[in-house]
């Protein structure tokens, strides 16, 4: 296959800071993981936004935002946290 539209994933806990609304339901927006980036940026239908970092497109712009907060929640014993996939 030679797409360049490789399908990109961030965990949130990847990122710093996100923003929810409604209590946590919907996810609104990420502190972007990446350490030439890290804007506040847009999560639209679950991906994050196309922006800029600091040396133009960030390359997780278009990424799939996986909310990984439950499998870190319910590990009791994070360090063998399993994550399914
Ligand atoms: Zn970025």
């Amino acid at each position: 296959m030679a797409d360049d539209r490789i399908d990109r994933t961030v965990l949130l806990s990847q990122c710093s800071a996100a923003v929810f609304r409604a209590a946590t339901v919907t996810l609104m927006a990420v502190v972007c993981p990446s350490r030439a980036c890290g804007v506040t940026v847009p999560v639209v239908d679950g991906m994050i936004g196309e922006h800029l970092g600091m040396s133009g497109d960030c390359s997780l712009g278009g990424a799939r935002v996986c909310d990984d907060r439950i499998s870190v929640a319910d590990t009791a014993n994070a360090s063998d946290a399993v994550v399914p996939s």
